[in-house]
């Protein structure tokens, strides 16, 4: 089946007001990538001003909490990044995983929390450098697949990434065969547990995509995107890579 493919960005903890002028370029480019979608996840603070730079792209949020209010300081809910305008938020990276100690099960939640409200989940998977060296890389993307996914996945709202930590920021990659290996675990793991819409479902690669390496790993099996951090930080960057997925 013939799935869109969907190219997002991780702004993580960087960008400025100043550095919102960058979505101008990057929303003028998703315009003309026809068939492909774009979005991006820029900090907390910088979801309302995003969206009212470049009100065609989809800004969205990197983490949100599970529950819709209360006492939960220094976090945002479902509600709050929606009125401030954002279409979906980023769950389970590894990053949040690895610092803020994040349990399948929370990551779950909050994919719940998201669909509940009305918007959009790219949920997050991969292993450790020292997982994959001991051999249990599927193993343990499988394992983190069956205890996130969350109730209700459907391809109309939730997308799946499948990032190395040990690829994210470090310029390393693996194999277009390891990335096709992978993808197509994690698609025939995904039909076991929701059945025939697993076939819907877009699964991105993660990890050190820039626009020289892209096309490679965009046509890899089962590849239906990217995620990717450092090189979204500039539409210098970023726009080759929409490029690549046209
Ligand atoms: C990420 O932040 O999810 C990521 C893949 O980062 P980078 O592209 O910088 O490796």
């Amino acid at each position: 089946m013939a799935r869109r493919k969907l190219i997002a960005g991780n702004w993580k903890m960087n960008g400025s007001l100043a550095a919102l002028a960058e979505l101008r370029a990057i929303a003028d480019a998703a315009q003309d990538a026809g068939g492909v979608d774009v979005a991006i996840a820029v900090p907390a603070t910088l979801i309302a001003p995003a969206v009212a730079m470049a009100p065609g792209l989809a800004i969205g949020a990197q983490d949100v909490h599970a529950a819709p209010r209360g006492a939960h300081t220094g976090c945002v809910s479902v509600d709050l990044i929606a009125e401030a305008g954002a279409r979906f938020s980023i769950v389970g990276h590894s990053e949040r995983r690895a610092d803020n100690h994040e349990t399948d099960a929370e990551v779950k939640a909050k994919a719940e929390a998201l669909r509940a409200g009305g918007l959009r989940a790219i949920l997050c998977i991969g292993e450790t450098l020292a997982q994959r060296d001991a051999g249990d890389a599927e193993a343990v993307v499988l394992r983190q697949l069956t205890g996130s996914l969350p109730v209700g996945t459907a391809s109309d709202w939730l997308a799946i990434a499948y990032e190395p930590v040990w690829a994210i920021g470090t310029g390393r990659t693996p194999t277009v065969g390891d990335v096709t290996a992978m993808h197509g675990a994690i698609r025939g793991h995904l039909h076991a547990l929701i059945g025939a819409e697993a076939v819907a479902v877009r699964l991105l690669y993660g990890g050190s995509v820039t626009g020289d390496n892209a096309a490679e790993l965009l046509g890899a099996g089962n590849v239906d995107g990217a995620l990717v951090g450092g090189a979204s930080l500039t539409a210098a960057k970023f726009v080759p890579i929409i490029a690549a997925a046209v």
